[in-house]
């Protein structure tokens, strides 16, 4: 059993707005009080690890010894089975918009085309079969850490469908549905994403739930 939570304060190491509503909805029911790395003026640091798992922890260290607080951060990112996993830790990384004119930010809409342009040119019968992971990493100020994962399977569609969500949500079909995430309600996207499956492992050990 590693170290467990107090009530109190516990810094949200992301500062992507997506996540950071769905982490404290899935939060919200256990009386912590989430502080976002952004409203707290914290720098990103960059993600140079070579997996979900790493590059979680980068994140959940630096907010923990910036902030002196606990810190959640939350890597995760979508592979797709006939891409050998990719997009994968470079799941945001295919929506740079870095070879066009204007301001840089990310087009999710370009990352998904990407992902359909690769999977068009390995023919009409590459299959389509994707996951979406989610990395938990828990860090405390004085190094103690702990980590929680969790998948959920699905299928790529084409073209995008749906205006909830974030990311890659309109291109993904989850497992036994037939809309994508990005038409699903936030309660029902939330029951079954890779995000819940780890927020459930970090609440069964850390929260008397
Ligand atoms: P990172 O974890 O901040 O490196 O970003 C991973 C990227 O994966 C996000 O920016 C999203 O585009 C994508 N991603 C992660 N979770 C989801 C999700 O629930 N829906 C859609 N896209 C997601």
């Amino acid at each position: 059993m590693s170290r467990r939570l107090g009530p109190g304060k516990l810094v949200i190491a992301t500062h992507n707005a997506g996540k950071l509503k769905e982490m404290n909805a899935l939060l919200a029911p256990f009386g912590t009080e989430c502080i976002s790395a952004g409203a707290l003026g914290l720098p990103e640091p960059a993600e140079t690890g070579a997996s979900f798992t790493a590059n979680a922890l980068i994140k959940a260290h630096a907010a923990a010894k910036e902030s002196g607080l606990p810190a959640l951060a939350d890597d995760s990112g979508l592979s797709v089975a006939a891409l050998d996993g990719r997009p994968g830790v470079y799941t945001a990384d295919w929506a740079e918009r870095q070879w066009f004119e204007g301001p840089a930010g990310r087009d999710w809409f370009m990352a998904m085309g990407k992902v359909e342009g690769m999977l068009c040119q390995l023919g009409p019968d590459a299959p389509r079969d994707a996951w979406f992971t989610s990395v938990l990493a828990l860090a405390w100020p004085d190094g103690e850490q702990a980590v929680y994962e969790g998948r959920v399977d699905g299928t790529l569609t084409w073209p995008p469908r749906g205006t909830m969500g974030f990311g890659y949500d309109p291109v993904f079909v989850p497992a036994g549905e037939t809309r994508t995430f990005a038409e699903l309600e936030p309660a029902a996207k939330q029951a079954i994403s890779h995000r819940a499956a780890a927020f459930a492992r970090l609440v069964a050990e850390q929260f008397d739930a």
